[in-house]
């Protein structure tokens, strides 16, 4: 079994999902998941917030012109009246949902039932042109298999369980269609894997079907050495480690969510990164092989706020850490970084959520002081600590930009560094030239 992710701009046009139904039909057995068409997860995104401040002339808006490029998209997308009538009339209902809401109070439940129909609709959208040119396949929704526990984590045994029955039930058929990124939660209620969580609902389907291996298309030939949205000349990485691509994932390479690959880490499937547009290209290939060059790739994560603590009574004590911890753990704020001298700590967070709440708890033990605008910039590869001269490299190439806080040694995996956000693409550029010798 084979599990093939196909992320928005993969189906983001009607030319790419005639594409995309062309690569899937390779006669192997698998489950394809879709996420929604490029750029509609974004514009419901916006209707959600125009359903919060109850602004019934902006959600019509937003609805017309959504209506008006799906109408564009099916037109140019069947060929045959029957299915482009039917297509027309399952979007209607869509559209109507989502109007609905007007009516009523908004709430989280309301909004992530909003949020799903770009899912539903992409994948509806590929089921009838499949169905139009006489492929058989079968649409299995995600809502009937896809769910997370009261903690977020895939209800493993849920979802296992529900797939296997529901692919019983299809006799005689290989090819599966189901949605990305949408899942029911605890209580049963529409749900979603957060931001880019297609890849996230591909590697759980492969953990649970225990499938030969996980692809994850997209719009570039897999991960590349550097941020491509910053540093023009970047190139791709062949293999990687899951522990370098989770970190990848997690410190800001966008072409993976940032927990995608843990289920099918755990479950011994390789997940391959591999490029829509260009199916040829070999991509990248995550495995728990080590391989390669010592310092792979780096990347950055914006967003991050800096909280430097300080006390007198740090010094010489032992407990101090503990409390410090306490407050975090307290507030459910997860610590990115961390660096500790004598009389102080420095840490960094990526949530401001709970900040005031935490930093008035930190300054009953503490000063407390607090940079925003911060970003990480993670330096990832194997073994680093091993070889000679990588730390001298990296800090080299950086030696024109003030580092705010470094962590080396935590993992075999990472050195991060924190930098004011201002100073982000000037890092990748200049670590480009150092590290990977490639012009910027
Ligand atoms: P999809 O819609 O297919 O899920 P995403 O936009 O989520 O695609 O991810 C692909 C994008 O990730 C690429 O177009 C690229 O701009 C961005 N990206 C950021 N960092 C990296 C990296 N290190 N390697 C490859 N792509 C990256
Ligand atoms: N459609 C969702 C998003 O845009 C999920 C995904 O694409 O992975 O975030
Ligand atoms: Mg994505």
């Amino acid at each position: 079994m084979l599990i093939q992710k196909f992320g928005g701009t993969s189906v983001g046009s009607a030319e790419r999902i005639k594409h995309v139904a062309e690569l899937i039909q390779d006669g192997k057995r698998k489950i394809v998941v879709l996420s929604a068409v490029a750029g509609t997860t974004n514009a419901l995104t916006e209707i959600v917030e125009d359903l919060y401040r109850g602004n019934k002339v902006a959600v019509e808006e937003k609805v017309a012109a959504l209506t008006k490029h799906y109408e564009a998209l099916v037109d140019q997308l069947f060929t045959s009246q029957e299915p482009k009538k039917e297509a027309l009339t399952a979007l209607d209902t869509h559209w109507t949902h989502i109007r609905s809401f007007t009516l009523d109070m908004f709430t989280r439940f309301e909004e992530r039932t909003v949020l799903a129909q770009g899912e539903l609709i992409s994948t509806m959208l590929m089921q009838f042109y499949l169905e139009e040119r006489g492929v058989k396949s079968a649409l299995i929704p995600a809502l009937d298999f896809m769910r997370i526990d009261q903690q977020s984590e895939p209800d493993m045994w849920y979802v296992q369980s529900n797939l296997e029955r529901i692919l019983k039930e299809q006799k005689g058929i290989d090819l599966f269609i189901t949605q990305g990124y949408i899942c029911r939660n605890h209580f049963g209620d529409i749900d979603n894997l957060k931001r880019g969580g297609s890849d996230y609902t591909a590697s759980i389907i492969g953990a649970a079907m225990k499938a030969d291996r996980v692809q994850i298309w997209t719009d570039i030939d897999g991960m590349h050495n550097n941020d491509p949205r910053v540093v023009k000349h970047t190139r791709p990485i062949r293999k990687l480690t899951f522990d370098e691509a989770a970190e990848l994932a997690y410190f800001g390479a966008k072409i993976l969510h940032p927990t995608s690959i843990q289920p099918a880490r755990k479950a011994g499937i390789p997940v391959e990164l591999k490029n829509t547009m260009e199916p040829e290209k070999l991509g990248t290939e995550i495995s728990d092989e080590a391989s390669g060059d010592f310092i792979k790739a780096v990347a950055a994560k914006d967003g991050i706020t800096a909280i430097k603590i300080r006390s007198d009574r740090m010094l010489l004590a032992y407990g101090f850490l503990r409390k410090v911890f306490e407050v975090f753990e307290r507030h459910r704020v997860p610590i990115d970084m961390i660096t500790t001298s004598e009389v102080a700590v420095s840490l960094t967070i990526d949530s401001t959520e709970r900040l005031d709440q935490l930093l008035e708890d930190l300054r009953e033990y503490a000063q407390v002081e607090v940079e925003r605008d911060q970003t990480i910039v993670c330096i990832v590869g194997h073994l680093l600590q091993e070889e000679e001269g990588h730390a001298a490299r990296i800090f080299g190439a950086l030696s024109n930009i003030p580092l705010r806080m470094i962590s080396y040694g935590g993992s075999k995996n990472n050195v991060s560094i924190l930098i004011d956000s201002s100073w982000k693409a000037e890092a990748l550029k200049a670590l480009n030239r150092g590290l990977f010798d490639l012009e910027a």
